[in-house]
């Protein structure tokens, strides 16, 4: 029997598969990698840059110059064979990544972005002339409740998104996935 964190349903919601790959920083807590692993996806690093210590838009931008290829409008990595089906940078100490650089390099890709932003609940970032939260920028984020977090509830987290499809997909697996229907309970 498998549980489910909050992290792998972050990952199931932008439709990561077994045996895909998905880009984070080695620089993180091994949750990020685990939440990877536990789908059966394989977790392909992208080193940090030195300021904020979160994953470098340089090297992001190098690496998937140097190994991505776009087939079918989704992108692969033509060394291993496998779709590169997210990218995931971490706020690591509560300090923000350079997202926005981030962002836009999974925008330009077409990959989505999952933020982790479990060690940032309350972090901003200047977004032009606005401040952001952490956790705003991904198509979906999360936020950890764990012991040692900012707020805990002894466990658990938060996935956040502005995405309604995706939102009412997270509900559905969070809350025992059953399938509307008159009488039967199918979950
Ligand atoms: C704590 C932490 C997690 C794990 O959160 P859980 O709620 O234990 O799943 C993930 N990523 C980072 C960077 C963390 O610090």
């Amino acid at each position: 029997q498998r549980q489910m964190c909050i992290r792998d349903s972050a990952l199931i919601l932008v439709a990561v598969i077994p045996s895909e790959e998905v880009l984070i920083p080695p620089m993180t807590f091994v949750a990020t990698a685990n939440a990877v692993s536990h789908l059966g996806a394989v977790p392909h690093f992208i080193d940090i840059e030195k300021d904020f210590l979160g994953m470098s838009p340089h090297a992001l931008e190098e690496r998937l110059e140097e190994i991505a290829i776009k087939k079918n409008g989704r992108i692969y990595n033509k060394i291993s064979g496998r779709r590169i089906a997210a990218i995931v940078p971490v706020h690591i100490f509560g300090t923000p990544a350079r997202i926005i650089e981030l962002k836009e390099i999974a925008y330009q890709w077409n990959i989505p972005l999952v933020e982790d932003a479990a060690e940032a609940l309350g972090s901003w970032i200047k977004d032009g002339n606005h401040l952001r939260h952490c956790g705003s920028f991904g198509m979906a984020s999360i936020i950890s409740f764990n012991g040692n977090k900012i707020i805990s509830t002894g466990g658990g987290g938060m996935i956040l998104t502005n995405d309604k499809i995706l939102a009412s997909k997270a509900k559905h697996y969070s809350s025992t996935a059953k399938i509307k229907h008159p009488w039967a309970f199918i979950h």
